[in-house]
């Protein structure tokens, strides 16, 4: 992807340049309020207004009687002014237009360019090289920069250069068009997600998911189907309703769950370049009896299901950490263990005093393998 960049930085100009500086600023501007004038007068006689490109060639043949001091400047000088004033015309009539529409704008006729306003600014374009500790420029050769290593060097394409003054100091902005790989990839951070229970995921940037509301209700509901299941005869037609019953339940647990699960796992694949993950034990966890576990376990399941195919889209790397990886026990400061009860939600560390949520802790030490 190409994106255009401006580089701006003082130039350390000798009594020379300064002039030819002062110059080509000069020529801009006499350029400018020459076609202003030239707009205008056709404005008021009712013509057509000339273009840049009519302006610059009538330019051209003055150049060749009473304008001839303008060969001692850079043809690019007066040519860009000119452009310039084009885009301030095309501004205006913008504005004509918006303001007829009813917005609230001021049309604003395009000025003339004062002295008064300092000695002004001039773009130059063709063979512009920045050097270490300089810049060439057409016409004005090499101009000492102040700042080094600010101006790009290579792989960048150099588009214009404008050099300008402001309270006696004089400056180069350097316009080019950048290529760039992947602008959000390179900047996206890298995350440790704990999936659990209580909360769905908890980000070791802090953020974190929770369960949504809808499926406690739901949870609750599914127990009172299980159980009025169990309690009716097999193979009565009372129980084949029940059970149809807890399906629906099911799915509609499901349901709930993998819309959550999609909120998360696309905001995490979208912002992250990297997260880390547990490493599920598959086999095992579907032997646990408790039902809200056996949910949530679920869950996870299907979070990491999604998080591996939407990496993939939005070029985020899933990493899944070692089954025996105590992400709960470790201290993410320190990186000592200990064992610590479920229940409790904080894990306090008794090695460095460390208190911090139980999740968040388990989160950072996920993200920390991404260093080891
Ligand atoms: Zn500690």
């Amino acid at each position: 992807m190409k994106i255009l960049r401006a580089f701006k930085v003082e130039l350390d100009l000798n009594h020379k340049q300064k002039t030819a500086c002062v110059r080509h600023a000069g020529a801009a501007r006499f350029a400018y309020n020459w076609g202003l004038a030239c707009k205008k007068e056709a404005f008021a006689n009712g013509e057509k207004t000339p273009t840049a490109i009519d302006l610059h060639r009538e330019l051209n043949v003055l150049k060749k009687s009473e304008l001839s001091w303008m060969y001692e400047v850079s043809k690019c000088a007066p040519q860009e002014a000119l452009r310039d004033l084009d885009q301030a015309f095309v501004h205006f009539f913008r504005r004509v237009k918006e303001k007829r529409a009813g917005k609230n704008v001021k049309v604003g006729f395009p000025h003339f360019k004062s002295r008064k306003n300092g000695l002004g600014s001039f773009r130059l374009t063709g063979a512009i090289h920045v050097f270490e500790k300089s810049i060439q420029l057409p016409r004005l050769g090499r101009l000492r920069l102040k700042e080094r290593d600010y101006l790009p060097m290579s792989g960048v394409h150099i588009l214009s250069a404008t050099v300008s003054e402001k309270a006696g100091r004089w400056f180069i902005s350097l316009q080019v068009e950048v290529e760039i790989t992947d602008p959000v990839q390179e900047q996206r951070p890298v995350a440790g997600v704990d999936l659990g229970i209580n909360r769905m995921a908890q980000v070791s940037d802090g953020i974190y998911f929770e369960n949504p509301r809808a499926l406690k209700g739901a949870l609750k509901r599914l127990k009172r189907l299980q159980r009025s299941v169990s309690r009716r005869q097999k193979g009565s037609a009372n129980r084949q309703k029940a059970v149809q019953r807890l399906a629906q339940a099911h799915f509609r647990i499901s349901n709930i769950r993998k819309d959550a699960l999609h909120q998360a796992t696309t905001y995490l694949t979208r912002t992250k370049s990297a997260i880390v993950l547990e490493n599920l034990n598959v086999s095992g966890m579907m032997k646990d009896h408790h039902l809200a576990q056996a949910i949530a376990d679920v869950g996870m399941y299907e979070f990491r299901r999604q998080v591996q195919y939407k990496g993939a889209w939005y070029g985020c790397q899933v990493l899944l950490a070692d089954r025996f990886f105590p992400s709960t026990k470790r201290c993410s400061q320190c990186g000592q263990e200990q064992d610590v009860i479920l229940s409790e939600r904080e894990y306090g560390c008794k090695a460095c005093g460390q208190v911090m949520d139980r999740d968040l802790n388990a989160a950072i030490n996920l993200k920390q393998l991404l260093y080891v």
